[in-house]
């Protein structure tokens, strides 16, 4: 079914991701790993990007890695994943924070990113013929 009278065209396996930037904010207490504030990296598709002689503690890294896939995919409007955007440095005695800002949207298609085909779509008479 398309919307709005739109043509299918072979445009029809793409999709959106939000780019998004990684960026270092001072929390309530100082730092104890060699973070600096605004030290960042940006997620772009698939990719990690660090500014030129960007440095980035791997640590920190290791735990904002398993968020980054969901911050860059839309999401319902009840999502706390949608609000929440600072994480804490995994060092306890930290105060760094990590603060993740959807800065772009970006157009991937399913056939540049898989060879798993996407699902046949359903015949003119539904699913449940
Ligand atoms: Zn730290």
């Amino acid at each position: 079914m398309t919307h709005a009278g739109e043509a299918e065209t072979e445009a029809d396996d793409a999709f959106e991701l939000y780019d998004l930037k990684v960026e270092v904010v001072a929390g309530e207490r100082p730092f104890v790993c060699s973070h600096h504030v605004g030290d960042c990296f940006y997620v772009r598709g698939e990719n990690l990007e660090f500014p030129r002689g960007g440095a980035f503690s791997l640590y920190a890294l290791a735990a904002i890695l398993p968020l980054l896939p969901a911050k860059q995919r839309p999401l319902d409007r009840n999502d706390w994943m949608g609000t929440d955007a600072e994480i804490a440095c995994p060092d306890p005695n930290c105060g760094a924070r990590f603060r993740i800002t959807r800065v772009g949207r970006r157009t991937l298609r399913h056939g540049d990113c898989t060879v798993v085909p996407l699902d046949p779509a359903p015949g003119p008479t539904g699913e449940d013929g």
